[in-house]
């Protein structure tokens, strides 16, 4: 019981952990918040008893040959993260097939999802290697003129500038990443569980990364919601409920015993399914959140500056409008103006300015289709892009 309780409580931290993590940046993250101390705890503390750990077990040439990795250039600046990742992906098969692989197969659940199950991890693995270790999309001085000809500059969001870090012309779109120190074609933004930029390149082993993983918690809650009713079945749990125990045999009498049931016989199986739920959930949001930006061909860096430019823009065309309004109340108590008559010479109306430039004009959208198109075959992989006259 003890040590069923301690799982539970491990499954319950997790999940928040998990959960709170995925969607947090560092610059996201609300400042004097329990997150704050969970993400300092993972990034400071656990990175350094990973290092003490290291040292102990491996020598200072590990202790060393970590901190040379870490402060490498365009390397591993926060290796932590691939490692809980790790973790948690290892941590989960291994306490599924260890609790609940004797039960396949069941009476829903064939044999060939024990090896689907290898698969479908290994995938995931795989796409995880695609996303991190691909090259996101770094500008140089070899690449930069394709790319300032691939991303016109739309003169709001981006103007034309230098990189004062890389001394290159920055193409549109692109962005200095502080963390790998370089700048970055169509930059979405730094993900600290790939430990590299998510860019022109790999956003499309981003989005696969985000959706497989969103499918195989979801398979694996679907498994295990299989794997119980098969139980219920083959232990004739609702015969013995309704015959021995008396209990009406309608939905809502038997609900809360056969979850009873459930939680005593197999608590394991419940806390799994209620985990890969909420994290197959947070996933489903986060995929939905970047398709979406996808769609629209905007990345997150862009739809942050927008929010910024958007709000500006509101708060200069309110001050204009104010200033409009004053004069025109100056020039009626000068004696200028005539009366005002009618709603178009009210000296209070919203000013065209108002609602015509505070709108978000996004040159780069060029249509669903060629949008998601863009995602799967980025322009720096097209013939176009090598021999601009060509398109
Ligand atoms: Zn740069
Ligand atoms: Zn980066």
């Amino acid at each position: 019981m003890g040590l069923e309780g301690g799982r539970l409580e491990v499954f319950k931290c997790l999940t928040v952990l998990v959960g709170v993590i995925f969607l947090s940046k560092k610059w996201e993250i609300p400042k004097h918040t329990f997150v704050i101390f969970i993400w300092l705890f993972i990034t400071t503390i656990l990175y350094l008893l990973l290092i003490e750990f290291l040292s102990s077990s491996c020598g200072s040439g590990c202790y060393f040959g970590v901190l040379a990795l870490k402060h490498h250039r365009c390397s591993f600046p926060r290796p932590i993260f691939p490692l809980v990742y790790l973790g948690i992906l290892g941590g989960t098969y291994y306490i599924i097939a260890r609790s609940s692989f004797r039960y396949i197969p069941g009476v829903y659940v064939n044999e060939m999802n024990k090896y689907a199950s290898i698969l479908a991890v290994s995938v995931g693995v795989i796409l995880f290697l695609l996303t991190s270790f691909s090259d996101p999309g770094t500008v140089n001085s070899k690449n930069v003129s394709q790319y300032i000809s691939a991303y016109s500059y739309d003169n709001i969001l981006y103007v034309e500038k230098e990189c004062p870090t890389c001394k290159i012309p920055k193409p549109a779109r692109s962005k200095h990443c502080s963390i790998c120190d370089r700048c970055i074609a169509r930059f979405d933004h730094h993900c600290g569980w790939m430990n590299t930029c998510i860019g022109e390149k790999n956003t499309r082993y981003f989005m696969a990364f985000l959706l497989w993983h969103f499918l195989i918690c979801l398979y694996g809650a679907i498994i295990l919601v299989l794997i119980l009713a098969g139980q219920l079945k083959e232990r004739k749990i609702i015969f013995i409920l309704t015959v021995y125990y008396g209990i009406e045999k309608s939905f809502y009498s038997l609900f809360p015993h056969v979850v009873q049931w459930l939680l005593d016989a197999h608590n394991t199986q419940m806390i799994l399914i209620v985990f890969l739920i909420v994290i197959s959930l947070l996933l489903a949001g986060f995929f939905g959140y970047h398709a979406q930006l996808c769609f629209t061909n905007t990345t997150t860096n862009e739809a942050f500056k927008w929010q910024e430019y958007l709000s500006w823009r509101r708060k200069v065309n309110e001050a204009q409008a104010s200033a409009e309004a004053l004069r025109a109340i100056i020039r009626a108590v000068d004696g200028e103006a005539k009366v005002p008559t009618g709603k178009c010479r009210n000296p209070f109306r919203r000013s065209p300015f108002q609602s015509d430039l505070a709108v978000k004009n996004n040159v780069y959208d060029r249509g669903i289709f060629r949008n998601a198109l863009e995602i799967l075959v980025p322009l720096s992989e097209r013939r176009s892009f090598i021999h601009p006259k060509a398109c």
